[in-house]
């Protein structure tokens, strides 16, 4: 038996997962060693029935809303949006009320139930900014009863108490790499800041998303990493974003990832993090190209639908239509009745006509 058999028992690493408990570093190293066909089918195997066991067939289908571009004074490498880099994205400041109330609606339309309202810069803590994301929250979740979720930066307690009250469910923050290549690609905050908005989410109760970017230089060791120590703040979801490199950023030449690493990443993830929401997000289709319709059976169970921050994704009806061939189904939001504009025209399971839970 060779040493990767010996630790990859995967009847046990099944048995295991389908209680909660995830692998070790170890055997996740391992699992990236593998090569043979037949051991990556078993790893599918395995994964896709994690996946099952803890989230069924339902897919968690999030949008977002680029609700304040450009001019960030941060420094991200992997990001269009520093004002350090010279690049294309856009700039503007935050959007109103209606307009980001509107492209709520349309998302829903789209097939989106998890909405997040994603703004540049290093934290939202202008006043009359904090005002608008409460007042979009509050409208978002009277007309639709999606999940609301915001990304702003690295927030205090105090105004994340602030939005909870006003009806926002979900924080996401990403720790963006492992902790010991933080440094390497973000120089103007900390990893322990990154970390700090993430427990202040948790401490409020609120559904934390937090996850990474990969394909920026960092090595499979610290892949792990960052899948270890997103255990070890226990978050609820996990966004895995494979680098789509922008012009003018220092990684625009980063082009490292086959479609089979980003799907070994995700099983990787599932079988560590078992019982959390994946959620494939930025560089899908780059990435994984035809191959994204594995994403499922390698272990994720979400995907972001429509357009990313500041690249184009596909269109809905080609994201939908890939959930239903995969013999998925879009998870309803946390319910309330939805008012009879926004009647669900995607098939959601366990709600009726009317797409009332
Ligand atoms: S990732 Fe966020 S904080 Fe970093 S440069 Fe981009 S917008 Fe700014």
């Amino acid at each position: 038996m060779s040493a990767t058999s010996s630790i990859l028992d995967w009847t046990q690493i099944e048995a295991d997962a389908e209680r909660g408990i995830g692998i070790s570093d170890a055997q996740a190293l391992a699992i990236v060693r593998l090569s043979d066909p037949q051991d990556l089918e078993r790893l599918w195997q395995v994964a896709q029935a994690v996946r099952r066991e803890h989230k069924g067939n339902f897919v968690n289908t999030c949008g977002i809303s680029n609700a304040k571009s450009g001019r960030c004074p941060e420094v991200c490498s992997f990001c269009s949006q520093s004002a350090h880099f010279t690049t294309d994205a856009p700039k503007y400041q935050l959007k109103d009320v209606e307009t980001l109330r509107s492209e709520a609606k349309q998302a829903w339309e789209n097939g989106v139930r998890e909405f997040s309202l994603v703004a540049s810069g290093r934290a939202m803590t202008n006043r009359k900014e904090l005002d608008t994301m409460k007042a979009a929250v509050s409208a978002i979740r009277e007309d639709t009863g999606m999940q609301t979720c915001a990304s702003l930066g690295l927030m205090s307690k105090e105004h994340l108490a602030e939005l909870k009250e006003a009806g926002m469910q979900a924080v996401h923050h990403n720790l963006e790499t492992a902790r010991s290549f933080h440094a390497s690609i973000v120089s103007s905050h900390t990893y322990d800041e990154e970390v700090d908005t993430i427990k202040a989410a948790r401490d409020l109760g609120m559904y934390t998303c937090s996850g990474g970017i990969f394909g920026m230089g960092e090595s499979w060791a610290q892949r792990v990493e960052l899948a270890m120590e997103l255990r070890e703040l226990n978050v609820d979801s996990v966004p895995l974003n494979f680098l789509n490199p922008r012009p003018g950023t220092p990684l625009e030449e980063n082009r490292e990832l086959s479609a089979e690493d980003c799907l070994k990443i995700i099983a990787i993830f599932r079988l560590v993090l078992p019982t959390k929401d994946l959620i494939v997000c930025g560089g899908r289709s780059v990435n994984l190209g035809e191959r994204q319709t594995e994403i499922f059976r390698a272990g994720a169970n979400g995907v972001m639908l429509g357009n990313y921050l500041t690249t184009a994704g596909r269109e809905a009806d080609e994201d939908l239509q890939m959930i239903e061939r995969e013999g998925m189904v879009i998870r309803p939001p946390p319910h309330k009745p939805h008012p009879p504009s926004l009647r669900p025209t995607v098939r959601v399971e366990g709600t009726d006509s009317n797409g009332v839970a």
